[in-house]
């Protein structure tokens, strides 16, 4: 049976696999490359890295010019782990924008 971690972002569930790493004797995330392969949560929000460079659509909170998502306004790390949510409506999944079919839709400016 897989084990997994499970953290909850605006109500939706993630499950992060979990491995035995013998070197530190003890459980660790399973961190794939989440650039290559992205994984998504059910609403579309892309699930990264703190480590992971910055996009172009970056804002960065403490750290004009920051390197990393973890710089991000749009990052939300989950406690006790490396990995969190890209919140940016601009890296959500395509079709998952506001305004997607089925989706709320775009307020107007
Ligand atoms: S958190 Fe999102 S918007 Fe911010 S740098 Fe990372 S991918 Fe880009």
């Amino acid at each position: 049976m897989e084990q997994v971690k499970r953290y909850a972002f605006e109500g939706e569930v993630i499950e992060v696999p979990v491995y035995w790493d013998d070197r530190l004797q003890r459980y660790a995330e399973d961190y794939r490359d989440y650039i290559q392969q992205p994984v998504y949560t059910p609403g579309g929000r892309l699930i990264l890295l703190t480590i992971e460079d910055a996009c172009p659509y970056a804002d960065p909170a403490d750290c004009p010019g920051g390197i990393d998502c973890g710089a991000c306004r749009h990052y939300h790390q989950f406690p006790g782990s490396q990995l969190g949510v890209c919140s940016n409506e601009k890296r959500r999944r395509p079709g998952k924008q506001r305004g997607a079919a089925g989706t709320r839709k775009e307020e107007p400016t």
